[in-house]
């Protein structure tokens, strides 16, 4: 997959340069490029912001740097046969990031993605890039950050680790949180029994047993009781994709 970001905080992108998204971009599997929205600006102060028309507080990303960015990403990028990118604006006003979503990005072979800053990007470039991709608009959820940065670096990991070769074990995304509708069962290691300063604590037993059929059980209740519990929203849901008749909200 490739993935181009432009943001005028290149470096708040860094850490994609770790972890399990940083080997997945030495080992190929994973493109990555950021551009700095600012080499794109026309004057020599690199002005990416002006006022807002009809006045109010804050400023406005100009379209000028934007389309040349843009341009400039679906340039560096194409080659003969290649689709144009998906482009993914992260906003408080889009759609919500879900694990679905997710799996629909990792789907694509080409993302890019515009991290807006200030009170957000002249609406005119959302039109301007439609004309050209696909283009969605994203929302972590229901705040406001400062940027569209951090919920890049959300997105492209939860997307990235999707990807096939980049997590180790691909068996371990099976059963995660928000894979088929529940939320994971409570996970523990050694020791077994843990002198807390005084409280002792233990693994529940059946973990202990070596049963796997009981084991399974054990854990399949406590997914529908976490998520009855945690995120009653998700029990419906859940119950049409699994089919389980077990779901109720406590
Ligand atoms: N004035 C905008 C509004 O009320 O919708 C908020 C602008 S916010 C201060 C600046 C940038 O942060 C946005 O353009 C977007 O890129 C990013 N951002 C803020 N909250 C976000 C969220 N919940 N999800 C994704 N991106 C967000």
């Amino acid at each position: 997959m490739r993935v181009d970001v432009v943001s005028i905080f290149p470096e708040y992108l860094a850490p994609l340069d770790l972890s399990l998204i940083g080997r997945a971009r030495r080992d190929g599997l994973l493109d990555l490029a950021v551009h700095d929205l600012r080499d794109f600006a026309h004057d020599r102060h690199r002005t990416v912001d002006d006022t807002p028309f009809g006045g109010g507080a804050g400023m406005v990303m100009k379209p000028e740097p934007w389309a040349a960015a843009l341009a400039h990403v679906v340039a560096a990028g194409s080659r003969p046969g290649a689709p144009v990118p998906h482009l993914v604006v992260p906003g408080p006003g889009g759609v919500p990031f879900t694990q679905a979503l997710a799996h629909e990005l990792a789907d694509q072979e080409w993302l890019a993605f515009a991290c807006g800053r200030y009170e957000g990007i002249d609406e005119r470039v959302y039109e301007h890039a439609a004309e050209r991709m696909p283009v969605t608009v994203v929302s972590l959820g229901d705040y406001v950050l400062n940027g569209g940065e951090v919920a890049v670096l959300a997105i492209v990991e939860a997307v990235a680790r999707l990807l096939p070769g980049v997590v180790g074990n691909a068996a371990s995304l099976l059963e995660e949180s928000h894979e088929g509708g529940l939320l994971e069962y409570p996970v523990y290691t050694r020791p077994a029994v843990w002198d807390d300063d005084g409280t002792t604590r233990e693994v529940p037993p059946v973990l202990l047993s070596g049963h796997h059929a009981e084991i399974g059980a054990w854990r399949h209740a406590q997914r529908v009781e976490r998520t009855a519990a945690r995120r009653p929203d998700l029990v419906p849901a859940a119950a049409t994709v699994t089919g389980l008749d077990d779901l109720e909200v406590r």
